[in-house]
């Protein structure tokens, strides 16, 4: 028996005690991992260091940070999230109990990426935990210090025959996805994410898949393009340019292009200094692998700020491409790097018919001061979030679901929406024994009469609220009327 097979088969024993199920042992779990967090905060960013050269501040400010915050959120909302949600109600149902119960799902693998090892890992584990369910962590074997951190110093916090980290690369992952789970949630390429739901189908597992892609970003030529260019230096060269929603490339018309070339020059200088590569919040590459796919991307474009690279360091230099093309090697894949390209075209409409040729991306960013004409790029493209005058701050916002569309991705996460998609919204009606004559226009023999008593019953859109409210009122009425007749009688 292979070990993933055993961790696997002991975590689905541990579920089935029923342990996770109380909301006190829930939250305890939470809280454990909020200390897990803000007691080992430096071993955190020492594996992150190591792994993609981020400092410490990065560290928390990137990966923690939004994490400590969901982890509050849950504990402070989990008994209302967790409690039945009772639905309206309708002339068939007007005297039952109606409502939805979340239950747990059972055990949920969670298949973390390398890019934010903590974040990525550990937020689905939030609602993994919040939801009741059981999980087995699998953190990116291609971060491997965040990776070993995890392995040896979770089980130290969280109750680890509940949720357990296997550590390992594909092989191991493999072997995770042949066995049965109730659900897979899975971060990372499109491409590992459909062998995933390959794997899932077999058992007929739902899964959620975080994936990436070409995320646009249009400028509007009369919008503010220092501040429209600094926003997207930040967003683009963070974690450098590793960012499943970073600006993959501009859209512009060709006027402004220089315009932006420079003023991206510029906020590089005043972010990462004229020496990007000693300056600490500059990161690195995570390996030679990724870093010979970034370099060789930038094959047939023109470079118009930075390109430098030292392949001994994994080091290439905050770089923006001018004059790129659909058709440019930069334009094929989901660049995953430090590299901007900049693609001209002539209108808004031409903008929006090269977003719609392509996969629909995690997300669309627009720069304009015109809402009119944001608002027309929301309706008329498609992608997994859409943010208009900044970049990547969706991510931190709780209340907004994030997660892709299509090419880009199924399901979401964060907030009260973590807690759904790893629950089962069970539909539950409680009906009295009571009141048979009711259901006699369903049983056979079927007639006209009865036919006609069900059209009124099913298809009537009584709103039940509003008609105990007008009763209400009526007897309100009444009551008064009888009171007011009686005062004067007396009277
Ligand atoms: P990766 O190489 O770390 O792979 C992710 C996980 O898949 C790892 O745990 C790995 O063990 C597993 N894996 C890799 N190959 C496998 C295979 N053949 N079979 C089974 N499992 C396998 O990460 P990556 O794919 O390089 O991550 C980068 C991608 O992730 C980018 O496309 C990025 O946009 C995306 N991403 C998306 C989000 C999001 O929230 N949508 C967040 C981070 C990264």
């Amino acid at each position: 028996m292979s070990r993933e097979l055993l961790v696997v088969q002991q975590t689905r024993k541990s579920f089935q005690t029923g342990k996770t199920k109380p909301l006190e042992y829930r939250i305890h779990q939470l809280k454990a991992l909020l200390r897990f967090i803000s007691e080992r905060r430096k071993d955190i960013a020492d594996a992150v260091r190591q792994d993609l050269g981020k400092s410490e501040y990065g560290t928390e400010l990137f990966e923690t940070l939004v994490l400590e915050g969901e982890i509050k959120l849950a504990i402070e909302k989990l008994p209302q999230w967790a409690a039945p949600r009772p639905v309206e109600k309708t002339l068939v149902t007007i005297s039952d109990e109606v409502y939805v119960q979340p239950e747990p799902l059972g055990v949920v693998l969670i298949i973390g990426a390398w890019n934010y090892p903590w974040a990525v890992t550990l937020q689905p584990l939030v609602g993994a935990i919040a939801a009741g369910n059981a999980a087995v962590i699998k953190p990116s074997e291609v971060s491997s210090h965040s990776a070993k951190i995890m392995e040896e110093l979770l089980p130290q916090y969280l109750d680890k025959d509940l949720y357990p980290v296997v550590t390992g690369g594909v092989l191991e992952t493999q072997e995770l996805l042949k066995h049965r789970f109730d659900h897979i949630f899975y971060t990372g390429s499109s491409a590992v994410g459909k062998m995933v739901m390959g794997a899932a189908a077999r058992h007929l597992t739902p899964v959620t898949l975080e994936l990436g892609g070409k995320s646009p970003c249009y400028i509007d030529k009369n919008c503010d393009i220092t501040v429209a260019c600094r926003r997207i230096t930040w967003g683009k060269f963070v974690n450098c340019g590793q960012t499943c929603i970073a600006p993959d490339y501009v859209l512009c018309e060709p006027s402004i292009q220089s315009r932006v070339v420079e003023e991206i020059k510029k906020s590089i200088k005043e972010f990462y200094t004229d020496n990007p590569k000693s300056f600490e919040d500059y990161g690195r590459i995570v390996n030679q692998r990724h870093f010979k796919r970034v370099m060789a991307l930038m094959e047939g474009s023109t470079v118009a700020v930075g390109g430098d690279s030292d392949e001994s360091q994994c080091y290439i230099g905050p770089t923006v491409l001018k004059d790129v093309t659909g058709e440019s090697k930069v334009m094929k894949e989901e660049i995953f790097g430090p590299l901007l390209p900049i693609i001209t075209v002539s209108s808004v409409d031409e903008a929006i018919q090269f977003i719609n040729e392509r996969e629909k991306p995690l997300v669309v960013y627009v720069f304009s001061h015109d809402n009119k004409l944001i608002k027309r790029i929301i309706a008329e493209t498609s992608s997994g979030a859409l943010l208009a005058n900044d970049c990547l701050v969706h991510f931190t916002v709780c209340t907004l679901p994030f997660g892709g569309v299509g090419e880009s991705g199924m399901g979401c996460y964060h907030g009260k929406y973590s807690f759904d998609q790893l629950s089962h919204l069970r539909s539950c009606l409680i009906r009295k024994l009571n009141m048979e004559g009711l259901n006699s226009m369903r049983y056979p023999p079927h007639t006209a009469k009865k036919l006609s008593w069900a059209r009124f019953f099913l298809l009537k859109q009584v709103n039940v609220g509003r008609l105990r409210r007008m009763a209400m009122l009526t007897v309100l009425i009444g009551l008064a009327a009888f009171v007011l007749k009686r005062f004067h009688q007396k009277g």
